[in-house]
């Protein structure tokens, strides 16, 4: 049985105005010890009641999980030693504040490969803008650091639709990005989610409108690609051959374990989710996990998140639905919004910028 493994760490130096993930700000050393314990007991807990299960990516993501100290990693790696594939894809993401020289040689010694970077822009009154704690020259220093530290597969994020962000100013941050040796690039468009600062201080009337930020999208992808970066999914952009692993997990609809509060599960026929409570979590004994769904990856669940890759939905796997779907597909046939051939249908990136509405229109009839 081969599964996913995600790690959340809860934990960051200050919470960013427009992020709704959960995570609480400061940095105790003795929460940070009783998180380690709670993460490793619900983790031994996994390989207790699956004897037969082991992993081939792991994902340390938050959050920050570069706050934790290096033996955090060493000792979540040591517990699922003998259930981790040798080539595995280990993954952490790496505020560019927190970027050590000894602490990240270590946590590659520990077996981590990968590191995802919040680079987010290349221009500093942007990173003010949204809030951040780096600017772009510490952000540039971090991923030396990485790569001084022997990883040489990292990806960085690029935020689009932020205040004053024009076609100018998005070109510099892909370029300085791809000047970077990224191997892989996030690139989200920034929503202002309820329950964050930015909704309370009503940011969004000084963001760009829908409109220019759709605009902004479809020149980051055009860019993206000049530089070599293939679109793989809405938001994701790799080198050829360095897609996320652990990422494609979520979309093939294949199978992954959540630890941490917030935490997603998909696994053993069940969606689960774990509450968003640090405190629950850690006096434990065990997390909690609510279910979602008794029986995930039907046909429609796994069509609507194959629709969001570029390699789209292959109906040759599907001989009983692939009609209907294709009835669908010939509405929109002309829009520009799909592209549909060889028993596959796939969005192009102006599809993607309504991908809600395009794919609940190919799959109508389910
Ligand atoms: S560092 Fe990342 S996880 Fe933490 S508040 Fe900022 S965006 Fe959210």
């Amino acid at each position: 049985m081969k599964a996913g493994l995600y790690i959340h760490v809860p934990f960051c130096i200050r919470k960013c105005p427009y992020c709704d993930f959960y995570s609480v700000s400061g940095t105790d050393e003795s929460l940070k010890t009783e998180y380690t314990a709670a993460v490793i007991r619900n983790t031994e807990r996994y390989l207790e009641r699956y004897p037969d299960l082991s992993f081939d990516t792991v994902y340390f993501g938050g959050g920050t999980p570069s706050l934790m100290p290096a033996a955090f990693f060493g000792s979540v790696l040591g517990c699922i030693k003998g259930r981790l594939d040798t080539n595995a894809e280990i993954t952490m993401e790496l505020n560019p504040k927190t970027a050590d020289e000894e602490k990240l040689n270590e946590i590659r010694r520990s077996g981590v490969n990968r590191v995802s970077a919040g680079i987010q822009s290349a221009i500093d009154s942007e990173l003010r803008d949204l809030g951040r704690i780096h600017d772009f020259a510490e952000a540039a220093e971090a991923v030396r650091i990485a790569k001084n530290a022997g990883f040489d597969n990292i990806s960085g994020d690029l935020m689009i639709g932020i205040k004053g962000q024009n076609e100018e100013s998005l070109v510099q941050s892909v370029n300085a990005l791809a000047s970077l040796g990224l191997k892989h690039i996030s690139s989200y468009m920034l929503k202002i989610e309820p329950g964050t600062e930015f909704f309370r201080n009503g940011i969004s009337s000084v963001v760009p409108d829908e409109e220019k930020t759709a605009e902004l999208y479809l020149l980051a992808v055009k860019t993206l690609a000049e530089k070599g970066y293939r679109q793989y999914e809405i938001s994701n952009f790799s080198l050829p051959g360095s897609e996320s692993r652990h990422n494609l997990k979520y979309w093939n609809c294949e199978d992954y374990i959540g630890i941490g509060p917030s935490a997603h599960s998909c696994f053993d026929g069940k969606r689960y989710e774990v509450p968003r409570d640090l405190s629950s979590f850690i006096t434990g004994p065990y997390q909690k996990e609510e279910v979602n769904e008794d029986h995930p990856c039907g046909f429609f669940e796994k069509a609507m998140l194959a629709l969001r890759l570029s390699a789209g939905l292959d109906l040759d796997k599907y001989p009983d639905e692939a009609p209907l779907v294709l009835k669908q597909a010939q509405k929109l046939k002309e829009t520009g919004l799909i592209n549909c051939g060889n028993g596959v249908i796939s969005l192009t990136p102006e599809g993607f910028l309504v991908s809600n509405e395009i794919i609940s229109r190919l799959l109508a009839d389910f």
